[in-house]
């Protein structure tokens, strides 16, 4: 750090990314990315955008805007995009948590990140012993609540009449609800928040629409928060999308087909792989996102990262409690998973023969 670095900064530590491999020997499943391309129709409104880089992008997002308030039936005064969801998790912790932040212990990293950026008490709940969100524990916090849901790293969902238990008790504060791992087969939040002004909804065009590259994320709320985040926004960045990520991003809800084709594919890949691990002996959680998180009673999380990295799989390990021994799987292509059905059981057989 350098003598200049205020107290706030020399204090925090930052997100830590999965791996990005500059050579691709890998197959990559440590950063649930989704394994097809984008909507080819998202590709060649992107591309088609780049002759008018001389001109400043749409700071209203009008467009795409529009798509996703059709898409969710709410206005469009209930929508905000932001460049990728984190953008828009960092402004509703810069805006709106000056009385603190509750979320799991085992949840998305930054989480704890953002409350530390911005100076924000964080009350951190553990997760049940099957690692489970027990709504419960945060019916009397009277903080910001924010959950992921699915959650990550382990994929489980929390219902949604829990989760508006949760609304009726904490009418002071938000309950955020992202919804990263929503598309891959759990229910959107979104119908509530006609009843709820104080509910909103995160997504992300990162994982179910193949665009992790291009940072689109958006919020769903009443007027006045997408009010407060525009605020934030147009004093921070109003060009925070360039014009081929609007592009991409309109052209992709556009294209339904597509979107649903890759969406069905992923599913169908995770329940295969799912069945695959159990006959195996390797546990899981239920997990209902593009990813399983997977241990075996017998075998060390490290170890067995190493190994697939050894046989040229990336996966996600986390050295955290309670967590040490689970490995975060991206669900990839058919063939992908195939290859690492392959290496598990070979640890698995390794094993019986020491
Ligand atoms: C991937 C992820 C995000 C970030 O998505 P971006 O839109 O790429 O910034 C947010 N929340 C959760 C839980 C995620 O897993």
């Amino acid at each position: 750090m350098s003598r200049f670095a205020d107290y706030n900064i020399n204090k925090i530590t930052p997100y830590v990314p999965g791996e990005q491999p500059r050579v691709q020997k890998y197959i990559k499943l440590n950063t649930n990315e989704n394994p097809y391309p984008p909507s080819p129709k998202a590709i060649a409104a992107a591309v088609s955008e780049t002759n008018k880089y001389n001109l400043y992008p749409d700071p209203e997002c009008r467009e795409l805007t529009e798509k996703l308030a059709e898409e969710f039936s709410v206005g469009i005064e209930n929508i905000f995009v932001g460049n990728g969801s984190d953008e828009v998790l960092a402004f509703i912790f810069q805006g709106f948590c000056e009385g603190g932040v509750a979320f799991p212990d085992i949840t998305y990293g930054f989480y704890k990140v953002y409350s530390e950026i911005y100076n924000r008490t964080a009350e951190i709940i553990p997760l049940k012993d099957d690692l489970s969100i027990d709504y419960n524990d945060y019916l009397n916090v009277d903080k910001t609540v924010v959950i992921a849901n699915p959650n990550a790293p382990t994929g489980m969902v929390l219902e949604i009449e829990d989760i508006e238990k949760i609304l009726q008790c904490n009418k002071n504060n938000l309950v955020v609800i992202d919804e990263a791992y929503v598309d891959f087969g759990s229910m959107s939040s979104v119908r509530l928040i006609k009843e709820y002004d104080n509910l909103v909804v995160v997504g992300t065009f990162s994982k179910s629409r193949s665009l992790a590259g291009a940072r689109i994320g958006y919020a769903v709320s009443n007027k006045y928060v997408i009010d407060d985040l525009n605020k934030i926004k147009f004093s921070f960045n109003p060009y925070s999308l360039n014009r081929a990520t609007l592009a991409a991003a309109s052209a992709s809800i556009s294209d339904r087909e597509y979107f649903e084709e890759c969406i069905s594919k992923i599913i169908s890949t995770r329940e295969k792989f799912k069945l695959k691990l159990k006959e195996m002996g390797y546990l899981q959680t239920d997990s209902k996102a593009n990813f399983v998180f997977v241990k075996h009673p017998y075998l060390s999380g490290e170890d067995v990262f190493e190994k697939l990295k050894d046989s040229g799989i990336l996966v996600r390990h986390f050295k955290k409690e309670r967590i040490s021994d689970y490995l975060r799987i991206t669900i990839g292509s058919e063939e992908d998973m195939e290859v690492v059905i392959k290496e598990l059981s070979k640890l698995v057989d390794d094993r019986g023969n020491l």
